[in-house]
């Protein structure tokens, strides 16, 4: 009970760091994915700023020829109250821009055309240190992208020769929808990752499962192999030690204490080969030895043996083999001859005298089945899911007498695995079991 509590915490433990690895797996991706799609959409959207700030700048260096004609043209929101007085052509700026001119020594010359845009700009000092870099400026909690130029002399413009220009367009707007972006961004990436939280936990689970499972199994194992080979441990440890204490005895003497001990020395060589046998099958290095034969290749040999034991036995053993030439198979003859013995010695076991031990076979559509019927002490139905288990005993202490270590057909249904047929259980009416092993015919 300690073992299992102590193994359910290290499997949750293991859980729940692959949960947590996972979990900021996810949360690196998101936020790596939303600073690029954040940092994507501002550059697109300062780009496309940046694009007017440089058709403006164009414009004012291709200056057409005045002929001393006032240029007139919007300036913005409240262009309507620039000085119409004046007559020297303004400087042209589309909406939501502005458009500063200063002279070398950073005097504002169209303060006329800035109309009541003049109360915020005013505050912009010229700073030569920024010529021909794009920036952003705050003024008056509005916010503007700039750039600052130096126009030629000779332009055709007198507003802008020789002048220094300021180019700024207001990015008020592009600021709130970049912020309402990012709200947005954080917020889907958030539910996003909740759901692909929840979606790896239940993956987790679902991927964790058949290997939580299998290392149950494995360690289930280990401790029932390791508790079967201390009972015969034990009894022989008692018997050499009773056999010590008595020095002067002869072997006559003490013969039952030394045949008790060889019987459990066989019982440990057999739990051995058998806990082999499953521990080789687990790592898939049994080496199979298929090949294409008949029935009666692997039927005779288990067959034969047993006939003079069950017969031994005051039992009865009927062979009902039909088909044993007429079909063809891929199977390791050892192996299967193996099941077989398994199975009958089985039947044998636990069918008291006077009782039948019957082995027939049947042709069920591509399947061949060989059954071995008994007319024994049978199997609930409970146990009947269970009896294929490593270490399943119906009755422990009647089995142990009887020679069992409940390995005997977790190792035929492994076999019959391995040659993708199928094992099972079933009642025999009116009293005793039926097993049914059912391999693939080859056509
Ligand atoms: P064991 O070596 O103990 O026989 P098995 O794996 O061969 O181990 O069988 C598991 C258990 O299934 C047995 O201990 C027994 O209780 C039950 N069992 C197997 N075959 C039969 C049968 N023919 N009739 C009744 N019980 C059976």
């Amino acid at each position: 009970m300690k073992i299992k509590t102590r193994q359910n915490k290290i499997t949750r433990r293991q859980q729940f760091r692959l949960f947590l690895s996972i979990m900021t797996t996810f949360a690196i991706l998101f936020l790596t994915l939303g600073i690029i799609i954040f940092n994507l959409f501002q550059s697109s959207t300062y780009k496309s700023i940046d694009k007017d700030i440089k058709e403006q700048v164009t414009s004012i260096r291709k200056q057409p020829k005045m002929n001393n004609q006032i240029q007139t043209g919007p300036q913005g929101p409240d262009r309507g109250d620039a000085d119409t007085g004046n007559k020297q052509p303004e400087p042209r700026a589309p909406f939501q821009a502005s458009i500063l001119v200063f002279d070398n020594s950073g005097k504002l010359l169209n303060k006329s055309s800035l109309g009541n845009r003049y109360s915020v700009l005013k505050n912009i000092n010229l700073n030569k240190k920024n010529l021909n870099k794009k920036q952003t400026l705050t003024v008056k909690k509005m916010n503007f992208r700039a750039l600052l130029i130096k126009v030629s002399k000779k332009n055709n413009n007198p507003m802008y020769a020789g002048h220094y220009v300021l180019i700024m367009q207001n990015i008020d707007t592009q600021i709130q929808s970049t912020a309402n972006f990012q709200r947005i961004l954080i917020i889907t990436f958030f539910i996003f990752w909740v759901i692909a939280l929840i979606l790896a936990y239940v993956l987790t689970r679902i991927n964790m499962f058949p290997i939580i499972k299998s290392w149950k199994q494995q360690s289930e194992f280990v401790n029932d192999a390791a508790h079967e080979l201390r009972t015969p441990l034990t009894i022989i440890q008692g018997k050499l030690e009773y056999m010590l204490t008595k020095p002067n005895k002869t072997i006559i003497d003490e013969a039952e204490s030394i045949s008790v001990s060889l019987d459990e020395v066989n019982r440990l060589n057999s739990l051995t080969n058998n806990l082999l046998i499953l521990a080789r099958s687990d790592q898939a290095t049994t080496k199979m030895d298929f090949e294409l034969t008949k029935p009666e290749f692997f039927l005779k040999d288990p067959i034969m043996p047993f006939k003079e034991i069950i017969n031994s036995q005051s039992k009865v053993f009927q062979i009902n083999l039909n088909h044993k030439d007429d079909i063809h198979f891929n199977v390791d003859r050892d192996k299967i001859k193996q099941v077989l013995i398994i199975l009958l010695d089985n039947a044998t076991k636990y069918t008291p005298e006077n009782g039948t031990i019957r082995i027939y076979d049947h042709i069920e559509g591509s399947k061949y089945q060989i059954i071995v019927s008994d007319t024994g002490i049978g199997i609930s139905d409970n146990d009947k899911k269970k009896i294929f288990g490593r270490f399943y005993r119906v009755d422990k202490s009647r089995n142990r007498n009887s020679g069992g270590h409940g390995l005997g057909l977790a190792i035929a249904q492994q076999i019959i695995n391995t040659h993708h047929g199928k094992i099972f259980v079933r009642d025999n009416l009116p009293t005793g079991s039926e097993f049914v092993i059912e391999l693939p015919i080859k056509h």
